[in-house]
């Protein structure tokens, strides 16, 4: 008893909760429990009190940075459609989340869905537009169900519909469905599917600030983003700003899997380190295994190895190692795990999720996993892994959207930090973590 005691301190100790200060707290059923929790008080202070300009203003000093994986700057990004002309504009919540092993943006949606409502609602004020559409996969059927009840409550509170506190300003929200299909977590396929047509990426500019739905200028984050916004706006930019960075504010919430001891959801201040997260938080590896890598940002990330686990956790240093941040998914890989196993299971499911209308992803894809299936079962060869590399390079360049351009980046870290592994497989015949029953019976 006491050892688990032990282990729930070091669990929770270097968390630290905004975005998810909510869940598990109150009921998502009830507004009343949301409202008990200061909610809905931003809302009232900003359409009471504030001006457009200084909801943008306020959310471009706290530094808050899009947390579906991309990093751009949202006050930026709320200033660019601010500035869009209307008078018809979108503001859209993406919460299609798809990588393995992520479920960030259901835990808050089934947590906290209020506080999702609140944020767009904000933003609906300081872009100008009058109607939020909530994007969320099917897939989500509790996310769903507190959603449109966390709508129809808000309604009855008169908390969205027409003049919301009694000021000018009506915003209503609605939800769209998506099918499953990890490519529509692209903005642009996003705003596609929303409206009825096929969920396929398309070049940009335009971005959907300037053309989104319906050809309107189109305010697009995600879930952990809208939910950090009602907090900024009751405690000050600066607070925010006071945790995290310098380049990268406030905290970030990952789900955490794989060979750690305790798995689960987790936020914590950006810059925290790896260590940290898989030791501390994590509690190390079962059954006194040794750590061999970190996936983080899911298929379009990388595998981190052990040397790096003091890396502080902040999108330019992820990138720096050839990984990303992502939308919050880590992976924790031991001794038992195959690196050319994970590269090849992340690449089968990019390779699967392609939407298929551009070749360098369509089928460079298909040959990356042709090659990985080879050495796998014994039959590459060195020149294999020069092939990969340069197939990997084909894909990040010449790919329309961000699942062809990232996909390689499993098969690029793992070759990068783990090459002996692939030689391994491919000189000596031996998979050495005892994965690739090819070779295990070889
Ligand atoms: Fe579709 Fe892949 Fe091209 Fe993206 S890169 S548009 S997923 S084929």
């Amino acid at each position: 008893e006491k050892k688990s005691r032990l282990s729930d301190i070091r669990f929770f100790r270097a968390q630290y909760r905004i975005a998810l200060r909510n869940c598990g707290l109150i009921n998502p059923e009830d507004i009343t429990e949301y409202i008990a929790c200061d909610g809905y008080f931003a809302l009232a202070n900003v359409l009471l009190h504030w001006t457009p300009a200084q909801v943008i203003d306020t959310i471009k000093k706290s530094g808050l940075r899009g947390r579906g994986g991309a990093g751009f700057p949202t006050g930026r990004k709320w200033e660019l459609a601010a500035a869009a002309p209307g008078p018809v504009k979108y503001v859209v919540c993406n919460a299609d989340e798809g990588d393995p092993g992520a479920f960030m943006d259901r835990s808050i949606l089934e947590g906290d869905p209020h506080s999702v409502l609140e944020a767009m609602t904000i933003a609906g004020y300081a872009i100008g537009a009058r109607e939020g559409y909530i994007y969320v996969r099917a897939e989500y059927p509790i996310a769903v169900d507190r959603l449109e009840r966390a709508i129809a409550q808000s309604r009855q509170y008169g908390l969205l519909g027409r003049r919301i506190f009694n000021t000018d300003f009506s915003f209503d929200i609605d939800i769209r469905l998506g099918a499953g299909a990890f490519v529509c977590g692209e903005e642009t396929a996003l705003l596609r599917s929303a409206t009825g047509e096929r969920g396929e990426p398309r070049p940009r500019p335009p971005y959907p600030a300037q053309c989104g739905l319906w050809g309107k200028p189109t305010l697009l984050n995600n879930v952990e983003t809208y939910a950090n916004i009602p907090v900024i706006i009751r405690e000050g930019p600066d607070w925010f700003a006071s945790v995290g960075t310098e380049n990268s504010r406030g905290t970030k919430v990952f789900s955490l899997a794989g060979k750690v001891l305790n798995t689960g959801l987790i936020e914590v201040p950006i810059g925290i380190t790896l260590r940290t997260v898989i030791f501390d938080i994590g509690g190390g590896i079962p059954e006194g295994r040794r750590f061999k890598a970190v996936q983080t940002g899911g298929p379009s990330g990388g595998c981190i190895p052990e040397r790096y686990l003091d890396t502080p956790i902040d999108y330019e240093s992820l990138k720096q190692l050839g990984s990303m941040m992502g939308s919050g998914g880590m992976i924790v890989l031991d001794e038992t795990d195959c690196v050319v196993d994970i590269a090849k299971f992340y690449l089968q499911f990019s390779q699967d999720e392609s939407c298929g209308q551009c070749t360098p992803c369509r089928v460079g894809t298909k040959r990356m996993l042709e090659i990985l299936e080879r050495i796998t079962q014994g039959k590459g060869t060195l020149e294999d892994l020069d092939e990969l590399e340069e197939l990997s390079r084909e894909v990040m360049d010449a790919s329309l959207c961000g699942l062809g351009q990232t996909a390689p980046n499993p098969v690029l870290s793992t070759l990068k930090y783990f090459r002996q592994e692939y030689e391994a497989h491919i000189i000596e015949k031996r998979c050495p973590a005892g994965v690739c029953r090819a070779l295990v019976d070889y």
